[in-house]
């Protein structure tokens, strides 16, 4: 595909939209940024709270930042209030209700929501019993299917959907590819390291390709909500058209940039979580009701366990939550357990070893 084919990919009358111009876009502090000016242009209270002006909606900085980490420029990144956002914008950047967007069962659960919300038709392949893509996943899609959404590493799952059938889908499919890399920064390699999983470094080969991020599970700033698209700046400029201008406030601009800073506080925390990962698959392993550990390339272990639905409640009746996902297909007796603290993990195993 070319990008004029994905353009005509569009909801037409959001090609056309004239976005809302916000004060801080008709008069570009940045430019000015040396000098003292008196602003009186969009309805602020003057006085200092520390929050009293409007958040750049352009969000720059945060974008030079995180385009020097991630090796991307920054006009091809969008940054959403979560990925949540980012996800729901897609739907409807290019989808009405004669169309329909396509997943895999099992996954994660807000490509589902988003559709219904904009009510587009769902789509849906089973992975195979290992959770990977099937062959026959494209013959699911009809002149209609806009989107596929594909997670990558899978949640609930947790392992990387295969290169070669991502290609397969990428170069046959004639609609947007989004891939949902919430979890890469758990695969086990360091970020722009040769062999990453990662798909940011195919962007310029599909321009039909939109790669998703987060800040809230390896950066461990889930509360900021604070999600990234990496895509063609033409889709970029499209999301950041129909977004609210002001979407990311200015404390998690600021408050991520901080993170950005030191990024070895991250590296260092997905490490302490990936050997707990191993040792508690291991541990996980010897219990005699647990009849499967999935692999893992995410910060999370989905088990099969006997009577998964009582064993959900017993846990929680010992204060130790984890997710049910039992009654999703392919994910019968199934609990996705997070990896924890060291501590938290063996709160976890002794409960399940009281059963
Ligand atoms: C947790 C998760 C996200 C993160 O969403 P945010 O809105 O950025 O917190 C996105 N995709 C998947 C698959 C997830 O599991």
């Amino acid at each position: 595909m070319t990008i004029d084919d994905v353009l005509k990919l569009v909801r037409p009358h959001l090609l056309a939209l004239q976005p809302y111009s916000s004060a801080r876009d008709e008069f570009d502090q940045s430019v000015v940024a040396q000098e003292k000016f008196v602003f009186l242009d969009a309805n602020e209270n003057p006085f200092e709270t520390g929050h009293n002006r409007y958040p750049d909606p352009h969000q720059r900085e945060l974008k030079t930042r995180i385009s020097e980490i991630k090796g991307v420029a920054a006009n091809k990144i969008f940054l959403g209030n979560g990925s949540d956002e980012a996800i729901d914008l897609v739907v409807r950047l290019f989808c009405d209700s004669s169309n329909n967007i396509l997943i895999t069962t099992p996954t994660y659960g807000m490509y589902k929501v988003s559709a219904e919300i904009n009510n587009v038709q769902l789509k849906t392949v089973l992975l195979d019993s290992n959770f990977g893509l099937t062959d026959d996943f494209l013959a699911a899609t009809d002149s209609n299917t806009k989107v596929i959404f594909l997670c990558s590493p899978n949640n609930p799952s947790g392992n990387l959907l295969d290169t070669r059938a991502l290609e397969n889908i990428l170069n046959k499919f004639k609609g947007i590819v989004v891939i949902d890399e919430a979890y890469i920064d758990f695969t086990g390699l360091p970020a722009g390291e040769a062999g990453q999983p990662g798909w940011l470094k195919r962007l310029d080969q599909y321009p039909n390709l939109i790669v998703l991020q987060t800040f809230s599970k390896a950066w461990g700033l889930a509360g900021l909500r604070l999600g990234m698209a990496f895509a063609n700046p033409q889709i970029i400029s499209l999301l950041d058209k129909i977004k609210p201008p002001y979407n990311i406030s200015s404390a998690t601009q600021r408050l991520a940039a901080q993170a950005l800073a030191d990024i070895s506080y991250m590296e260092r925390s997905v490490k302490t979580i990936l050997a707990e990962r191993t040792r508690l698959a291991s541990e996980l392993g010897k219990l005699r009701t647990v009849t499967k550990v999935f692999p893992s390339d995410a910060n999370f272990i989905l088990i099969r366990i006997n009577n998964a639905a009582k064993v959900y409640n017993e846990l929680v009746w010992q204060h130790v939550v984890v997710r049910d996902r039992s009654q999703v297909r392919r994910c019968e007796d199934c609990l996705r357990i997070t990896v924890g603290t060291a501590e938290e993990n063996d709160i976890l195993l002794n409960a399940l070893k009281s059963l």
